[in-house]
């Protein structure tokens, strides 16, 4: 049996950022093991950093300033006594020089040998092992002679459709399905130059087009003596544009048989390269099981989680174990499947407009609560910005249940609950995958998102009348106003500095939101503990509650809701779905109240006009001001029918937080 020496790992560089970063320090803390972080310009405040022991800066925020630049990483590594590097995934994760650079600068690099790493990086070098290793591959080319007419000889034996694919291709870039001999030549042309843009290399393969394929990858894992195990597979077959959605442990469907075939021809395949590590076989499966090996993947895999979720390993700590040089920790006999996991990738994306991603501030962030059933894999928390450098992958959801039906049950609350403000997310997207009738009977394939693509984008929500009451109840409860006669006056409220007025009868409230150009009224009328909402055509009698920002409207069932207000924005996040209301001016209290003093202004802003006069007579919620704070015009209006009795300010004026604006005398009501 080979010996090998082991080597504790005392400190972890992190040579990553974002949700893996933040994953691998979780592990290195249950091992007792220093972790050091780095960052960019960008995130200097990110989660990752904050959570490792200690951080170093290596440059601007583009990554190929930063988090790409290996020379920066190996002396952060050295500055910080790191005696090992997980590069996570993505970036230098399956860059054989960087694996070099840190062998040679006595550095464990958590990962496979370097000349693993080589052997799989070329899709045409790996196909070639691959073949040796007698795994199935998918009927093709992939060999030196790479004229455009021996391309087409080629293709036209393996017969159309076929698929290009460029060999150093990844990430859903460099490939071209070709329908027939006659758009061959020209399919190769741009595939070809988007191979050299993106890779610097045009090597093709052509491959047999594999209709209505599914993805099913197996995890494999090798220790450095010798010994290699599979954990299964994960089913990826959920893709938009070649990228994975939704994955799942383990494959819908698969036999037993199957499974072990899989496995067993997988951890041939690594054996025969001499693999250490976590890696991972991808295979296209088509409809009569049979399956064919496409590439692998020599790190650790974004959606690692559902196979821990249902092995109950750890496969952060495998990698470290078997990096030191320790034996795996058990053989293939002891490890077990239990039960059913799905992973989703949240995303801050515009579904609705071409998957766009969208960046800013995550002003609101309102998760599921982790247990044994829900995981979450985050690198952000409320405050936190998306920005424009990175992947906008803002998280990973994964659920667990015993069967794939009580899964995709949890998936369903979890994404609910997920509530995102200030960037766009996926999450309605994600549910309509997941409430999708093919996809809970487990028909899947690499198209599913394409077939289904009308429904799935049915992201449409009619805002209506009881959204518009929800609102109201909302800034009601909100303002302190609720509590009859103890007045707190509101907080969001322009109103809020208006001096002089008191505001101690809340018998009614009303409420304005615009949508559309046009103005929906909201009255609140109180009643002991009740409270008549009126909007247009919808009346409903309710008790209210706001806990936070959790606000239940109890009927004769009760409605519970989250709500986020940004300025005049406010959204409802109502069984997972977000509507956007916007509150047209100031909520303004009627009653007998004694309207006189002045009005102040409500935040520091700039006039851009004044619409009255001295001694101008007005009604109540005319326009007397328009004030610029934060980019937004603010319509400041008359409280009550009035004078106005002096005018302090004129247009361009800058105006302090809570200065007088105007004297006001309300008239004398009957
Ligand atoms: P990349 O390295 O860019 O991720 P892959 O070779 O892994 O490219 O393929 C990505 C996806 O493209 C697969 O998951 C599958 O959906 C589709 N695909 C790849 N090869 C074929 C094929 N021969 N037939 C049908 N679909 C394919």
């Amino acid at each position: 049996m080979t010996q090998v020496n082991v080597t504790p790992i005392k400190k972890v560089l992190i040579a990553n950022r974002g949700e893996i970063a933040c994953r691998i320090i979780r592990t290195l803390k249950k091992l007792d093991i220093d972790s050091v972080a780095l960052y960019s310009d960008a995130d200097k405040t990110s989660q990752h950093v904050s959570l490792a022991d200690e951080a170093v800066y290596i440059g601007p925020s583009p990554a190929a300033e930063s988090y790409l630049c290996a020379d920066k990483i190996i002396a952060a590594a050295k500055r910080t006594g790191a005696n090992a590097i997980h590069p996570g995934y993505g970036f230098l994760s399956e860059n054989s020089n960087f694996a070099r650079t840190c062998d040679e600068n006595g550095i464990i690099f958590i990962g496979p040998p370097t000349s693993a790493i080589d052997a799989m990086g070329s899709k045409a070098a790996a196909k070639d092992i691959m073949e040796k290793a007698e795994v199935p591959l998918v009927p093709g080319y992939h060999e030196e002679d790479q004229s455009d007419a021996r391309l087409l000889e080629e293709a036209k034996k393996i017969g159309f459709p076929v698929l290009l694919k460029a060999a150093l291709g990844g990430g859903g870039k460099g490939m071209r399905l070709v329908e027939s001999a006659e758009e061959f030549q020209e399919n190769l042309d741009s595939c070809k130059r988007e191979a050299i843009a993106s890779f610097g290399d045009d090597f093709m393969l052509i491959e047999k087009y594999i209709n209505e394929p599914r993805h099913v990858e197996i995890q494999v894992f090798c220790d450095q003596l010798g010994n290699g195990v599979y954990l299964f597979e994960r089913d990826c077959s959920i893709q938009r544009r070649h990228q994975k959605v939704i994955e799942e442990a383990p494959a819908p469907g698969l036999s037993e048989e199957l499974r072990k075939t899989m496995g067993d021809t997988a951890v041939r395949a690594a054996k025969s390269i001499n693999y250490v590590g976590a890696g991972t076989f991808e295979f296209l499966m088509d409809a009569d099981g049979s399956f064919y090996f496409m590439e692998m993947n020599t790190r650790l895999q974004v959606e690692h989680p559902v196979t821990e979720k249902i092995t109950g390993q750890d496969l952060v700590e495998w990698q470290i174990r078997a990096a030191e040089g320790h034996p795996l920790p058990c053989e293939q006999s002891e490890l077990t499947r239990n039960g059913h996991a799905i992973e989703v990738r949240i995303y801050a994306e515009t579904p609705e407009n071409e998957f766009l991603p969208s960046t800013g501030k995550i002003q609101y962030l309102r998760t599921p609560e982790e247990n044994d059933h829900v995981r979450i894999d985050s690198g952000v928390v409320q405050g936190d910005e998306v920005s424009v450098y990175y992947d906008p992958m803002i998280a990973k959801l994964i659920v667990w249940d015993k069967t794939r039906s009580g899964a995709i049950h949890r998936m369903d609350k979890a994404l609910q609950e997920y509530c995102v403000d200030g960037v766009n997310t996926n999450t309605e997207f994600l549910s309509n995958i997941n409430s999708n009738a093919d996809f809970i009977n487990g028909k899947l394939s690499t198209h599913f998102i394409e077939h289904h693509n009308e429904s799935l984008l049915a992201l449409d929500k009619p805002i209506n009348d009881i959204h518009f009451i929800y609102a109201a109840l909302y800034q009601h409860l909100q303002s302190g106003l609720s509590n009859a006669s103890n007045v707190a006056l509101d907080q969001q409220s322009p109103w809020s500095n208006v001096q002089g007025w008191t505001m101690n009868s809340t018998a009614n409230r009303s409420f304005r939101f615009t949508f559309e150009d046009e103005i929906n009224h909201v009255s609140l009328a109180f009643n002991a503990n009740t409270i008549t909402a009126s909007c247009n055509d919808t009346t409903i009698n309710c008790e209210a509650y706001l806990d936070g920002d959790k606000l239940t409207v109890i009927t004769e069932q009760a409605q519970q809701l989250y709500v986020n207000q940004v300025e005049s924005l406010i959204t409802l996040f109502i069984q997972g779905k977000a509507y956007k209301v916007t509150a047209y001016s100031a909520e303004y209290a009627s009653g007998d109240d004694d309207n006189n003093g002045q009005l102040t202004a409500p935040m520091n802003g700039r006039i851009v006009d004044v619409f009255v006069k001295t001694g101008e007579s007005v009604e109540l919620d005319q326009p007397l001001a328009i004030l610029e704070a934060m980019k937004m015009e603010h319509t400041i209006r008359a409280p009550a029918a009035g004078i106005i009795s002096e005018v302090f300010y004129s247009p361009g004026d800058l105006i302090d937080d809570g200065a007088p604006l105007l004297a006001f005398e309300a008239e004398d009501e009957e």
